[in-house]
């Protein structure tokens, strides 16, 4: 079965204080994770050994940077690179959101680039693909979230893509309130499953986990999560609310 995880991304909020009360909070509340699943936490960077040191010992939890470098080191003032992160134990990163790209103008072709050095460094990438609203009303979504998969993925071979977390995201539910229907999540995911098959195989694309993102809260997690093509999801603003959180990964599906 496919790894179901819960992932949370603090984005630019709360304080180290904040984060350490949040962590035990959620740490100390009932919440089942079976084998198969797991819940991350993407931090902002100071905090990554803090949240390390709080989840120690603690199984299926993880910490995630919400970004790393495509260079291996060197002078790049105010990046991160994987040999850091490597060094701190963190192995898994957020790549691609949509902020950074609409933001930072990250393109396809430079998370490629970093795609790249995460694999060769044992660092898994959490890919965030997703298409804008007027994609959406243009009814365009599958072709440019392909796009985004084909510039940023297809020179990986089946084994590397095999090391991969795609996020599906659509930009118009991000932080907005305004989720997809379970209905159009799953179609999207399905797509996305499709669009992996045809290039690498289904036997590989069945094994990809694939989260949604865009407005999860604890009032519908399990019936996106309960889709068929749905792993789980990647979670902003419900992430920074301890007993949101914990239902969130208790709607994981079993
Ligand atoms: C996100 O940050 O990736 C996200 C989906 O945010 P929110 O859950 O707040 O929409």
């Amino acid at each position: 079965m496919r790894k179901q995880i819960a992932a949370a991304n603090w984005k630019m909020n709360l304080t180290l204080q904040e984060g350490e009360q949040l962590l035990e909070d959620i740490i100390s509340l009932p919440h089942q994770l079976s084998e198969n699943q797991e819940a991350v936490f993407a931090v902002p960077a100071p905090y990554l050994m803090m949240a390390q040191q709080k989840l120690r010992g603690k199984e299926n939890f993880s910490v995630a940077a919400q970004n790393c470098y495509s260079k291996k080191n060197g002078a790049y003032t105010g990046e991160i690179s994987v040999d850091i992160l490597g060094s701190i134990d963190v192995h898994y990163v957020v790549l691609g959101h949509s902020e950074r790209r609409e933001y930072f103008n990250e393109s396809n072709a430079f998370l490629a680039e970093k795609i790249n050095i995460c694999l060769l460094n044992n660092i898994t990438p959490i890919f965030c693909c997703g298409e804008p609203l007027a994609i959406r009303e243009a009814g365009t979504q599958n072709e440019y979230v392909a796009k985004q998969l084909q510039e940023s993925l297809y020179h990986l071979n089946a084994d590397q893509l095999l090391k991969i977390v795609i996020a599906y995201e659509p930009i118009w539910a991000i932080g907005t309130g305004k989720t997809a229907s379970s209905a159009q999540a799953q179609e999207m995911h399905a797509a996305i499953r499709e669009q992996l098959a045809s290039k690498y195989g289904k036997e590989t694309a069945d094994c990809i986990s694939i989260l949604y993102g865009g407005s999860v809260k604890s009032s519908n997690a399990a019936e996106i999560f309960a889709q068929p093509d749905v792993d789980g999801g990647l979670v902003g603003g419900a992430s920074l609310v301890a007993n949101e959180f914990v239902a969130i990964i208790n709607a994981l599906k079993k």
